[in-house]
């Protein structure tokens, strides 16, 4: 299809893939390009990206969706950005790389967040930067770098994010938004600045990191090659934007203070906008940046469409079968079979923990359990139950949250769960509020176009984002049912707290290979 319009391309640097979306008037999507990329896993508990991967995945991407669709450079009025946080690697004087990037998802670093919690002020340096004291983090991974590699760690001249990198190579600059920054645990929230006390820490002074510009700040200059390749001019303003968390929130138009979004995809998180930087006492919650009136304070939890997709594959060959014959997505055919069964399932209780937990617990130790189980309990029970234990990890981030932040106002939901109406009501039954499903696609993209216009002036608000999308449906609480879920939810939150110890002895057990 040949578009004809002006356009705004959204280029959302994920974990699996770089994804360019091209956006017509009110956020409309007109198209879109994915590059996919493999995580490298050298040792267990690593996780690592390519960072020359990720950067032609960019060129590629935009480079494609330009060409596909014909799009001359003077249509693109500008590009925004969006990454995954809380990626690091180091660069020598001449910027190549001299790691490859360490993503969230890389635990190498467990021994230096706990450290960093038990024998320095951990809490302290949380409450200060927003990024809560684990090794998704970027500063037990530098911790990490330093006493496992110190030659690395010297001879680095420069530390960044993939998104950091990805401008280097387009510009020639080095610098981070403050989003971005604020996902490092080296970062002040108070000040917008990085944080001299944690950098003293480390052993690196501000000259190691890139310089920090706001969200809005915009790139113009562009090496001509790059600019070629993906077939737009060099002087394309280029937002410098945010992180895809962030970013998610005002893509499914949760924009105002109070306001929330859940997304279960994989994983999970539960984010609200907040007026100003706010971290909770006991350290549940992160708190990221966006712009200087405009916070995100949320969980992610580890524990989300991942437990389903886990059902389907390990105990589901019944059900795929089935579903292939009908035509059908056997995750369709699995929340069937869980419909059947009334809100609790019959007395069975489950901690979804399967891959440890984040918040607001964050144990790494924590495990998965079922609790209850009697013989009257079926396929179907277990299924429910699963899917009643995803909800309840989201109710306990929400209201950790709410906590720190107040009564949520609005909650907006997204992610692979939302596409069962099913599951959307079970959440809005649990946490006893209306739900919003509101018709979104690419959200991190779509708010990285968004700040993009507003950094062009194009758009006085972001909250003028919520009249660029509609609701595709709305959920409101069933009464008898919430009722029967606050008491769940207690015993659910007792079986946490009383299993804690005997996380830690499994955990142990199965680190052995026992
Ligand atoms: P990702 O985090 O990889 O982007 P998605 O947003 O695609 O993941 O969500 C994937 C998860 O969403 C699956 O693991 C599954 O739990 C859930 N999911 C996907 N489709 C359905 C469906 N039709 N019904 C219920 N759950 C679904």
């Amino acid at each position: 299809m040949m578009i004809h319009e002006q356009v705004i391309i959204g280029i959302d640097i994920g974990t699996t893939s770089t994804k360019a979306v091209v956006f017509g008037e009110c956020g409309r999507v007109l198209a879109s390009y994915a590059v996919d990329y493999p995580i490298i896993q050298p040792h267990p508990g690593f996780a690592e990206q390519d960072p020359e991967e990720l950067f032609a995945a960019v060129i590629q991407a935009v480079g494609a969706v330009t060409i596909r669709h014909r799009i001359r450079p003077e249509q693109v009025k500008a590009i925004g950005l969006s990454a995954a946080m809380h990626s690091i690697m180091a660069l020598d004087e001449s910027g190549r790389p001299l790691t490859r990037l360490l993503i969230w998802a890389d635990n190498r670093s467990v021994a230096q967040a706990e450290r960093l919690l038990k024998e320095n002020d951990g809490l302290d340096i949380y409450r200060r930067t927003g990024t809560p004291i684990h090794p998704m983090s970027p500063l037990p991974k530098l911790l990490w770098l330093k006493e496992k590699q110190p030659d690395v760690f010297r001879q680095a001249r420069w530390f960044v994010s993939v998104k950091d990198y990805v401008l280097y190579r387009l510009y020639g600059d080095y610098i981070a938004d403050h989003s971005l920054a604020s996902a490092t645990g080296l970062f002040r929230l108070d000040t917008l600045d990085w944080d001299e006390d944690v950098l003293s820490f480390l052993g690196i002074s501000r000259e190691r990191l890139p310089r920090l510009v706001p969200a809005t700040y915009v790139l113009q200059g562009m090496k001509k090659e790059w600019a070629d390749k993906m077939g737009v001019s060099a002087d394309v303003p280029v937002v410098i934007g945010a992180s895809d968390g962030v970013l998610a929130n005002i893509g499914v138009g949760a924009v105002l203070p109070g306001e929330a979004a859940i997304t279960i995809g994989t994983s999970g998180a539960v984010r609200t906008i907040a007026a100003a930087p706010t971290t909770d006492e006991k350290g549940r919650t992160f708190c990221y940046a966006l712009t200087p009136g405009y916070w995100v304070v949320g969980g992610p939890t580890n524990n989300g469409g991942i437990l389903l997709r886990w059902l389907r594959d390990e105990f589901g060959a019944q059900e795929r079968e089935v579903a292939k014959k009908l035509g059908i997505d056997p995750y369709d055919l699995l929340t069937k079979y869980a419909e059947r069964v009334a809100p609790g399932a019959e007395g069975l209780v489950f901690l979804p923990f399967l891959s440890g937990e984040r918040a607001p617990y964050w144990n790494a130790n924590a495990r998965g359990t079922f609790f209850g189980l009697g013989l009257h309990h079926r396929r179907e029970h277990l299924i429910r139950a699963v899917m009643e234990g995803v909800c309840f990890s989201i109710v306990s981030v929400a209201l950790a949250i709410r906590d720190v932040t107040g009564p949520m106002t609005e909650i907006r939901v997204s992610g692979g769960f939302a596409k069962s109406p099913f599951w959307r009501q079970m959440l809005s039954d649990m946490l006893g509020k209306p739900l919003i499903v509101p018709q979104t696609h690419e959200a991190s993209a779509l708010g990285a176009a968004a700040v993009a216009l507003h950094a062009l002036g194009e758009l006085p608000s972001l909250e003028m984002v919520k009249t660029w999308m509609d609701t595709t449906a709305r959920h409101e609480p069933k009464e008898e049912h919430t009722l029967i879920y606050a008491e769940l939810f207690d015993l659910y939150s007792r079986l946490y707290e009383r299993l804690k110890e005997e996380f830690d002895i499994i955990a142990a057990f199965q680190r052995q290979g026992g």
